[in-house]
């Protein structure tokens, strides 16, 4: 097994490793490339030599533990093959967990698109905002993800715009449950892994942090893609801390509807008991509504993603079919004409070629009519209420219908795809009896060149190979993506059909530890304590972080007020903000002093 640090040594900060560095750790993980570094660890991109071909790229986690106790390294495996059995399409699929030497490691699911922190800060640097449905889709899916999370007592205690990652403009939830396998359940575990901003007043104030805890931080992140900006700010940690504890709810601008704004409202209720549940929001007749239109598009987008991959599929063999047809033309000419040598020996080739061409066609046809079955399978689920005359026909008559007429068909019928379908991917047909329009030249010598081309394109085995593994990439990457819309349909299904949603009823997958039975670790704790103030050092310097820590370790002693405390951090620092984490950091320390148990 590997030494972690020996395949990290080989990695720098932004560059690749080079092949020959290959150091396998547990035995399948390749280091690929640094993520970036979160509060607890380093994020790597990693190839996994033991997944399935299309699938190898994920995520390693490491986060340095320095020396757990072997009852914590028991009991956040136990909670890591709790996580692994989790399934949905809103949150970031967690694979497996080991420790490896001082690093405890996480593999998941890599997410291409980053996070969504990015993405705001991407549109605010641009000046542009998202559309209104774009935000209620993406809405709609952290609710579904958190209500599946929640229905099995996960909760997440860090939900934030950093955890949540895009992938083919999907939302996926990150780290769910992972703090308190990392950190323990205690409130204070809460106050460590939270990040200020997405905090809620009852988990600052140590009242408890329950599933309601992750509804506030679900507001803010719904504020934040409406405003692209936090819903409570400030220069400071404790004056962030204020304005969630006693401040005013802020409001939705006016571009939004006051249905969207009220549901944000009753999310930031400062009461927990207050805020409704993910299954109630889901269940708000406003949202309901959305959540029609989401599965509506959803399940178009299935639909279009089956055929427009069976429409790719189907245009690359159908190309090479049509080679063959005119290869056949030719050949019919040739016959009619005195043979050279050297052109019989084509029409071997020719032969051979036809044979190719044949089982192409017997390929492309079954993959078709797989495809086509699945499409009915879908269409019939979810397509019932259009009255469209072609779905009143048999499936042997539809299916056959279509395999006559061109593939892409099936697409009209849901009157989609006609945008998308560009000319040079118009599909040609699978039936070959029909005679096929190629102008051969008159010139033999421009024939000749025609001749050899299609030669070329038809011998080169090799070029051939690469073309199929390019076919069964595209499928195997259109796949996943086609399972998580489906995946998505299947729950928006379930939401709209499931009265008794948010009835209680649970399937359990996790058990119920009472709160607080965990302490906190004490060594996660600590180790996130030397990551902030490393942090902290490297970004204001040796001296002025020691000069600011002690002036605020006393003003806050001396309970200073907020303007004096800036205007003296002002004299050191360019910012009185940019001493945030320090403040962070001074309070931290505080509370596991104060609450830690001795
Ligand atoms: P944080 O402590 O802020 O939650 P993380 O440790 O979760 O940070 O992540 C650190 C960095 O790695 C971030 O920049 C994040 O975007 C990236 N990252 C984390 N998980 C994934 C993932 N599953 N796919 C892609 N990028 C990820
Ligand atoms: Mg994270």
């Amino acid at each position: 097994m590997l030494k972690f640090q020996e395949a990290i040594k080989h990695i720098s900060d932004s560059a690749r490793i080079s092949t020959s560095s290959e150091t396998l750790i547990a035995r399948r993980y390749v280091l690929q490339q640094k993520l970036g570094r979160g509060s607890f660890g380093t994020v790597y991109l990693v190839s996994d030599k033991k997944a399935k071909q299309g699938e190898e790229l994920k995520v390693l986690k490491e986060i340095s533990v320095g020396d757990l106790k072997p009852n914590e390294t028991v009991e956040a495996n136990l909670e890591a093959q709790l996580l692994s059995k989790l399934d949905h399409p809103a949150i970031v699929k967690f694979y497996a967990s080991f420790v490896e030497q001082e690093s405890f490691c996480i593999i998941t699911e890599y997410c291409e698109g980053r996070d969504l922190d990015c993405k705001i800060q991407e549109y605010k640097e641009a000046g542009k905002i998202f559309t209104e449905s774009q935000i209620i889709e993406w809405f709609i899916q952290l609710l579904l993800g958190v209500n599946y999370m929640h229905e099995r007592r996960i909760l997440h205690r860090d939900l934030k715009a950093k955890n949540i990652f895009l992938k083919n403009n999907l939302l996926k939830i990150g780290d769910f449950g992972v703090s308190r396998l990392l950190m323990g359940s205690c409130d204070l575990a809460t106050t460590f892994t939270g990040t200020p901003y997405y905090m809620s007043p009852e988990a600052l104030k140590h009242q408890g942090y329950d599933t309601k805890s992750d509804i506030w931080s679900l507001g803010c992140i719904l504020y934040e893609m409406c405003c692209l900006d936090h819903a409570f700010t400030g220069h400071n940690f404790l004056s962030i801390v204020l304005k969630i504890v006693e401040g005013n709810t802020p409001c939705l601008p006016d571009r939004y509807p006051s249905k969207l704004n009220a549901v944000l409202h009753s999310m930031l209720n400062k009461n927990p008991s207050l805020r409704p549940s993910a299954a109630e929001i889901l269940k708000i007749p406003y949202i309901d509504e959305q959540l029609q239109n989401v599965k509506c598009k959803f399940t178009n987008m299935a639909l279009k993603d089956k055929t427009f991959n069976c429409q790719k599929e189907t245009a690359r063999i159908i190309n090479a079919v049509q080679k063959k047809i005119h290869l056949q033309t030719l050949r019919e000419l040739s016959e009619v004409q005195k043979m050279t040598p050297r052109e019989r020996m084509r029409l071997r080739k020719l032969n051979a070629a036809d044979e190719k061409a044949k089982k192409l066609k017997q390929l492309a046809e079954e993959k078709y009519q797989e495809n086509l079955k699945r499409m009915q399978e879908l269409r019939s689920r979810n397509f019932q209420q259009l009255s469209i005359d072609v779905l009143h026909e048999s499936d042997e008559q539809t299916s056959k219908h279509l395999i006559q007429s061109q593939p892409v068909t099936a697409l009209d019928y849901i009157s989609i795809g006609h945008k998308e379908r560009s000319e040079n991917e118009t599909p040609g047909r699978l039936c070959m009896s029909e005679p096929v329009e190629h102008e051969i030249p008159e010139d033999p010598q421009i024939a000749e060149e025609c001749y050899n081309d299609a030669f070329d394109s038809c011998s080169e085995t090799s070029e051939e190979e690469e073309e199929n593994m390019e076919v069964s990439q595209t499928v195997s990457k259109t796949d996943q993506q086609d399972s998580d819309v489906e995946a998505m349909v299947k729950y928006l299904e379930n939401v709209l059909n499931n009265s008794s949603l948010g009835s209680g009823t649970v399937t359990r997958v996790a058990p119920v530890v009472p709160q607080g039975s965990r302490a906190i670790n004490n060594t996660m704790a600590e180790t996130k304590l030397k990551r902030m103030r490393e942090s902290a050092i490297q970004k204001l310097g040796a001296e002025v972080f020691e000069k600011v820590y002690s002036y605020l370790k006393k003003a806050r002693q001396q309970n200073a007020s907020e303007d004096e405390i800036r205007e003296c951090l002002e004299k050191v620092v360019s910012r009185a903000s940019d001493c945030f984490e320090v403040d962070q950091l001074l309070y931290f320390e505080d509370q596991l002093l104060a609450l830690a148990p001795v």
